[in-house]
């Protein structure tokens, strides 16, 4: 049976640096679900479909081809065979995902998609359902947190650092917007499982928090 790591938390966690990291050194693969999320909604947005119009969503999905590959270790996102990856990190795809990632019509394509990944390799999952929905095996579950300030100042930090224009008190807004309805949707809303050890990084740098991730893994690897 593959090994199975799922990291849920709120947007800008840290959770993909983490993962990103910890998959090199382990020798798994990153499995980048919010991507998918993203692609989806690239789609939507490219058809020019309304985030609320769930009968548009539902009519739309099925033209979506979504796949995943991964070329030189790194994870590429295919969209009816064009390679949108570099597209799927801005505000405005981030945005559109968390809103049409409500819809069960979207979730069930993807989790779909994300549970035959997991089945036969050896994966570091990130995403906000991974240990409660779509992983609920997986044999180490972690949820990265940290504070909304902490948060939205390394994204503001990362725009400014690219000399893109950010504005503070904006991305906190959008992050504590994203987080609640991320957290009260109907369908698999974010939350911490059961099983899953907290990790708050809110005064902790990328070093130690791979280190303490790699510990819990290391750990539970001996007992397995
Ligand atoms: O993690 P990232 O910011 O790329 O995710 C974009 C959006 O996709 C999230 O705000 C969330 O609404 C959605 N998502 C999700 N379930 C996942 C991963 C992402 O609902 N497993």
């Amino acid at each position: 049976m593959a090994f199975n790591i799922a990291i849920d938390g709120p947007a800008g966690a840290g959770k993909s640096t983490i993962a990103k990291t910890l998959a090199k050194e382990l020798g798994y693969v990153y499995v980048d679900t919010g991507a998918m999320y993203r692609a989806m909604a690239y789609y939507f947005l490219d058809q020019g479909i309304d985030k609320d119009d769930e009968a548009a969503i539902n009519a739309a999905v099925s033209g979506a081809d979504v796949t995943i590959r991964y070329e030189d270790g790194a994870q590429q996102v295919y969209l009816n065979g064009e390679n949108i990856t570099g597209s799927l990190r801005t505000e405005q795809v981030g945005n559109m995902a968390s809103a049409t990632s409500i819809y069960p019509a979207v979730r069930t394509k993807l989790v779909s998609l994300q549970q035959k990944l997991a089945k036969t390799t050896d994966v570091i999952m990130d995403g906000r359902d991974i240990g409660t929905c779509v992983l609920p095996d997986a044999q180490v579950k972690i949820y990265l947190t940290a504070s909304v300030e902490t948060r939205a100042k390394r994204r503001f930090d990362e725009l400014t650092d690219k000399g893109e224009p950010a504005d503070l008190a904006k991305i906190a807004a959008d992050i504590e917007e994203r987080d609640y309805r991320d957290m009260h949707r109907d369908m698999s809303p974010l939350r911490q499982a059961e099983d899953a050890v907290l990790v708050d990084s809110s005064e902790m740098n990328i070093e130690e928090v791979v280190a303490a991730i790699r510990g819990i893994v290391d750990e539970k690897k001996g007992n397995a």
